[in-house]
């Protein structure tokens, strides 16, 4: 059993921490400053110009194909780039990326969707919740009903990421009320001139998502992704396309965090002492710095799992549930350990406290991720003892 990383995956994970260092961290004060003012910490152009420097190095599309012009990384390499961007909070992604379930579109709809969203001049959002149907997402009730060579949608969707922005949305509609989602719900492409609109939902995170709201919206036949009927299955081809990422990118601030908090309890004395000579405060640290650590090593045998062609779905949820749990107490720690000046909007851990919140939510719940783990050990799906077991 080998934990090293090779000399390539070392090089790239550094150039990362380099990037992330030198470009990212010295914007932190200015993200803070404008999201205090409601103001997005990033304007898009600024967003834009980081990614043209990160792709002057090679660092676009980073799961993206090599044929569609991205690095093709694998999960593993993902996983720990991920990290090493959680490190900051500055709203940064590598450029080059599209949903993976718009590779399943067909050579006129790669034109027109998949290919400007690599490129980044079409933007994309994925909508499947609704108002009556979040983790229950069998119980969506968008219809899509067939009209001469026309399909007529209405619904709602909400908590749509990006709904706000993208220019299309990847929609889960009813086509076949007696089959739901065993072959009656389909995935349309719509353009927002198509007759979508969007409302942003204000959220205790620096960015919101949006409702979507779908009025007789007609849109012709070629607009379906894959086949009729079959887009719940691609619903959780989206859904479970890197369950490993959210708490991967967790790792990073984690350690952040940590690294905060162990230099305000060197520096804060009381009593006579830095707070770092006491037991309730090493406690903390001791326990922040194994969390991170088991967090990291769930993060990767999952991504691994992915690599080797395994059904990783089991070892992604351990780590989004331990992620999220985990994070969240983490930050807890770290806000303690600053007092007073924890609960401020001078230091970031409050931001971080808010924006680590959402982890324990959105693509499957605490309770959900529980859910399915339970399932696959009573039923004997996997083994007790995992995969060595
Ligand atoms: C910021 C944000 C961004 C999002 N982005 C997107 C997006 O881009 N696209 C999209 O389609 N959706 C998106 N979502 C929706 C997200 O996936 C759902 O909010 C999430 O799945 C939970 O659904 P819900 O909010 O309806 O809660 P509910 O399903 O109503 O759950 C409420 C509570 O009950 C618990 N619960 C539910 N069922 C069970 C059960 N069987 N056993 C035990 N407990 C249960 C849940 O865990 C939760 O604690 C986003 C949400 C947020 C907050």
């Amino acid at each position: 059993m080998d934990f090293s990383l090779s000399d390539e995956e070392r090089q790239i994970r550094d150039w990362v921490r380099t990037f992330v260092q030198k470009e990212l961290v010295p914007l932190e004060q200015e993200v803070l400053r404008r999201e205090r003012a409601h103001q997005p910490g990033l304007t898009t152009d600024e967003l834009t110009e980081l990614r043209e420097k990160a792709r002057k190095s090679g660092f676009w599309g980073v799961q993206t194909p090599p044929e569609y012009g991205g690095m093709g990384l694998s999960a593993v390499m993902t996983a720990l780039l991920e990290a090493e961007l959680g490190r900051t909070f500055v709203p940064f992604s590598f450029g080059g990326s599209a949903d993976n379930i718009l590779f399943h579109a067909n050579d006129e709809q790669k034109q027109r969707y998949l290919l400007p969203t690599i490129e980044g001049t079409r933007k994309s959002c994925f909508a499947i919740t609704e108002p009556g149907a979040g983790s229950d997402a069998k119980a969506i009730r968008t219809t899509a009903r067939k009209e001469g060579g026309e399909w007529v949608i209405n619904g709602e969707k909400t908590f749509i990421t990006g709904g706000n922005e993208a220019d299309f949305v990847m929609v889960f509609a009813v086509t076949d009320p007696e089959k739901g989602a065993n072959g009656g719900v389909t995935c349309f492409l719509v353009d927002r001139d198509m007759g979508w609109r969007s409302e942003y939902i204000d959220t205790m995170g620096e960015w919101g998502p949006a409702s979507l709201i779908f009025e007789n919206v007609r849109v012709p036949e070629s607009q379906v992704l894959g086949e009729v009927g079959q887009g719940f299955a691609l619903a959780m081809q989206w859904i479970g396309r890197g369950r490993y990422l959210l708490p991967a990118r967790a790792i990073g601030s984690c350690e952040r965090l940590l690294s905060m908090a162990i230099d305000h309890a060197n520096t804060r004395e009381t009593f006579g002492a830095p707070i770092a000579e006491r037991q309730a405060i090493q406690w903390m640290i001791a326990d922040s710095g194994v969390e991170i650590e088991a967090l990291r090593w769930l993060v990767l045998h999952a991504a691994w799992q992915v690599d080797s062609g395994l059904d990783s779905r089991h070892a992604q949820s351990i780590a989004k549930l331990y992620g999220g749990q985990k994070a969240n107490e983490i930050v807890d720690r770290v806000l303690q350990i600053h007092g007073g000046m924890g609960y401020t909007r001078e230091l970031p851990v409050e931001r971080w406290y808010r924006e680590l919140r959402l982890l324990r939510i959105y693509e499957g719940t605490d309770e959900i991720q529980r859910r399915t783990i339970a399932r696959n050990l009573l039923k004997g799906h996997v083994k007790v003892g995992g995969t060595l077991g």
